[in-house]
């Protein structure tokens, strides 16, 4: 089969993929490292731009190249028209073209996806409008990525893992995925969960160009927002609940030594609480618990609940804070995209 690569351009480029090279193709794409003999009429099938890329006269042509990275060179291989893709990295088409043609190669079912496929497949699926596939990759995402509090709690763990490795090492690529795919309600949620790395972490994904700049921009604003709104919240929560008990003198609590001072031993671990935009980390009764060692049962609820509001009220916030709208209006938006026929 190398044989065949040799009669690109004369260059050792790219060389016929196997697993994608049908006796009975009719058209050759091309990228920078593979060949794919694959069929037009399945292609149209399922993708708007590869319908329109073949239906244009230029195939076949003699009239020279045309303009831009997608174009159709009057050029053949094998007798056959040969498209180049050159913008496309070879394994990355693969994938695309495998999810199509293999009914056994992609499950939006399967958390063990690689990490490679997935953002592959969302960022090539949009690109040539493949629909179906798009909205498995969607679905797929937004299923490991939920968008209420308690949910995202119960699933975020540093240690689990998902599509092939540590969960949290998966945060940068989607987002930078579903940015560049223009995913919209999976923005907020994504932008969220890479908001708990460092500002160093964040700059290097940027850098290695995993995040768009715009992408980057957006979410350092929003991770300075959330912490200010949870540093807020931590270090007036003494101080509120003191007037919410103040208010209240009439239903004072009669247990002996209830009261929101401290033991002069106690540290409170404020540090714990600050500058953090992960919301795991400040929970009501954790933060209660930390700051308020004295309060009875009774109080230590109360005040578990207030604080435990303050953080559904900084949950409320996050999407606001990646410059989107409500939660619910997202929610909206997720169903909406879903459900289309396609
Ligand atoms: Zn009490």
């Amino acid at each position: 089969m190398n044989d065949h690569a040799q009669g690109i351009d004369a260059t050792p480029g790219p060389k016929p993929f196997e697993a994608l090279w049908f006796s009975d193709g009719n058209v050759i794409l091309a990228t920078d490292t593979y060949l794919f003999k694959v069929h037009k009429s399945m292609l149209s099938s399922q993708s708007s731009v590869f319908r329109d890329m073949f239906d244009l006269p230029l195939v076949g042509d003699s009239q020279g190249p045309s303009e831009g990275d997608r174009g159709i060179v009057p050029e053949t291989y094998d007798g056959l028209p040969l498209v180049k893709l050159a913008d496309e990295k070879g394994e990355e088409l693969a994938y695309l073209l495998r999810a199509v043609y293999e009914r056994q190669f992609y499950h939006r079912d399967d958390a063990r996806t690689p990490l490679k496929v997935v953002t592959s497949l969302l960022v090539l699926s949009t690109k040539y409008d493949f629909e179906h596939i798009r909205k498995d990759v969607i679905f797929q995402i937004s299923k490991h990525y939920p968008m209420t509090l308690d949910e995202y709690c119960a699933i975020d763990d540093d240690k689990s893992q998902l599509f092939g490795m540590d969960r949290k090492d998966c945060h940068f690529p989607l987002l930078g995925a579903a940015f560049t795919a223009q995913v919209e309600p999976l923005l907020p949620i994504l932008y969220y969960a890479a908001s708990h790395f460092y500002a160093g972490d964040i700059f290097q994904a940027f850098t290695s160009g995993t995040i768009a700049m715009e992408c980057c921009k957006t979410l350092f604003n929003g991770r300075e927002s959330l912490q200010s709104s949870t540093n807020l919240s931590v270090a007036s929560m003494r101080e509120s609940l003191a007037q919410i008990r103040s208010l209240n003198k009439d239903k004072a609590c009669q247990t002996q030594g209830c009261t929101l001072d401290v033991p002069d031993d106690h540290q409170t671990p404020f540090s714990s609480f600050l500058n953090t935009s992960d919301q795991k980390y400040v929970g009501g009764q954790q933060i209660i618990k930390s700051f308020f060692p004295q309060l009875c049962s009774n109080c230590f609820s109360e005040c578990a609940k207030y604080a435990e509001s303050e953080r559904s009220l900084t949950w409320a916030w996050i999407p606001m804070a990646f410059a989107h709208s409500k939660w619910e209006d997202i929610h909206k938006e997720l169903e909406e995209l879903l459900s289309e026929d396609v």
